[in-house]
């Protein structure tokens, strides 16, 4: 029997020499040596819901599954320590009985800790940071199997470099977060014409703790959805009426929609027109992540790009433009983050809005992704590590001011390149 491998989306894919479920951190340096010994890379897998080739190795393959647990829980300040795999619900969960939240999610919740923050997963909200800047200390593990406890006091170049590792510099083995106080959020959302919302961008941003929106691009309306805090209690929806409009509007007809265009591709302005015009007011108050998430059964692959705020209208028509000239029923997704300081954020230092295309699957998207890049190119865009690009390291390095102050830091932690593989390679460049 073979190892195998296979992202969320089912496009990629990899037979690691050996794959390894570690019950506790305590097994790790042995693994590593033997990575060591048999001359095998080394990657980490968290949940697995990349879409570029990030977790890809034909090493040593780990799976921080069973490394889940929260073990720390300062309420006082906020902080606590989970250990790597935990993931973003099952630690929300967990620490919502201590009153303590995430400041901000994206639109999933099944991510890793360690997988999310590595590739500067983000939410939307002008003023709100990605998780990974939460990341109060890093634990880093090296391949000769020692400990690195990584905080701005620390070492602080290592932790601006170790809140989004791309998985460069050893494994991760947990990390201290810092929490809010929990919230109840109201989200609503409204479908809005794409041009009144272009037109008073800046207030539906600024006006907003969240702020986001998708559209397609054949129709003129974006489906608009504002999350901001209430001093109301919990009014969670019944199963039922969770059932219908997250499973079966959101997923279920979408996918019948996304299958017919599929088939017959020269259908799709039409289906996203229909689609659009079932686009309709919806309002949720619940606890936070319950607004913030939901489930997403449709399978896809995705391009991100962070480009600087300033551009966000003359970059989303670019976009939406771009995409009528390619068969895909799938929307165009916009957010916004504040500036971090981590290294390789692609937020780093800039107020940033995201823009994220998809195709579902089994469909080309190549050539749509690369006419959407040259767009992101001209605004100096950085791609979201976890989704599809195509730039090599001469390209990105001139997008982030800190670039060689992170390769200083690979350098130091990684000097051999155990924890290396193709993807690293052509985004980052070999070490050294
Ligand atoms: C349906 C869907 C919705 C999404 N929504 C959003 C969104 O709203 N916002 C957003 O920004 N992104 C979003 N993403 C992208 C996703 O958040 C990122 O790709 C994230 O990195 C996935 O986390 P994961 O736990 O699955 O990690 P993986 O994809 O398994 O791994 C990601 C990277 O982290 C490394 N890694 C994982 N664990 C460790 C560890 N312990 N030590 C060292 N390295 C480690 C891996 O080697 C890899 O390089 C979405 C993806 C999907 C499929």
């Amino acid at each position: 029997m073979t190892n195998s491998w296979v992202n969320w989306a089912g496009d990629q894919r990899c037979q690691p020499a050996a794959c390894a479920t570690p019950n506790s951190i305590a097994e790790l340096p042995t693994l590593l040596a033997s990575a060591e010994a048999n001359g095998q890379t080394v990657r980490v897998a968290g949940a697995g819901h990349s879409f570029s080739e990030a977790v890809l190795t034909d090493g040593l393959l780990l799976n921080m599954a069973k490394l889940n647990r929260v073990t720390d829980i300062d309420r006082a300040s906020g902080l606590v320590r989970v250990e790597a795999g935990v993931t973003l619900n099952a630690a929300s969960n967990a620490l919502h009985e201590s009153g303590l939240a995430f400041a901000n999610l994206g639109d999933i919740d099944v991510q890793t800790v360690a997988g999310a923050t590595a590739t500067g997963t983000h939410g939307t909200g002008a003023s709100l940071q990605n998780l990974s800047a939460a990341l109060h200390s890093v634990e880093l593990m090296l391949a000769d199997g020692s400990r690195v406890e990584l905080n701005e006091q620390t070492d602080p170049d290592g932790w601006r470099a170790a809140r989004v590792s791309l998985g460069a510099l050893g494994v991760v083995t947990g990390v201290t977060v810092q929490m809010v106080p929990s919230f109840v959020l109201e989200g609503i959302e409204r479908p809005v014409p794409i041009d009144d919302v272009l037109a008073d961008l800046d207030s539906f941003i600024d006006g907003n703790e969240h702020f986001e929106f998708y559209m397609f691009a054949h129709t003129s309306l974006a489906m608009t959805k504002r999350n901001n805090r209430v001093p109301l209690p919990e009014q969670p929806r019944g199963k039922v009426v969770d059932w219908f409009a997250d499973i079966v509007a959101s997923n279920y007809l979408a996918e019948t929609l996304c299958r017919l265009g599929r088939r017959r591709p020269r259908l799709i302005p039409a289906l996203q027109r229909r689609a659009a015009s079932i686009l309709s007011y919806r309002r949720q108050v619940d606890r936070s992540y319950r607004v913030f998430a939901s489930p997403r059964l449709i399978r896809f692959t995705e391009m991100e790009y962070a480009i600087p705020r300033e551009h966000s209208a003359d970059a989303i028509r670019e976009i939406k433009e771009v995409a009528t000239r390619f068969d895909t029923l799938m929307p165009i997704e916009v957010r916004w983050a504040a500036p971090d300081d981590a290294f390789l954020s692609p937020a780093h230092d800039r107020k940033t809005c995201y823009i994220a295309v998809h195709q579902y699957r089994g469909m080309d998207f190549e050539p749509y992704f690369r006419a959407c890049e040259a767009v992101f190119d001209r605004y100096h865009g950085r791609p979201h590590w976890g989704k599809r690009h195509f730039q090599t390291a001469a390209a990105l390095r001139d997008r982030y001011p800190e670039w060689d102050r992170f390769a200083e830091v690979r350098r130091r932690f990684d000097p051999k390149g155990r924890f290396a593989n193709a993807y690293l390679d052509r985004v980052l460049g070999p070490v050294g």
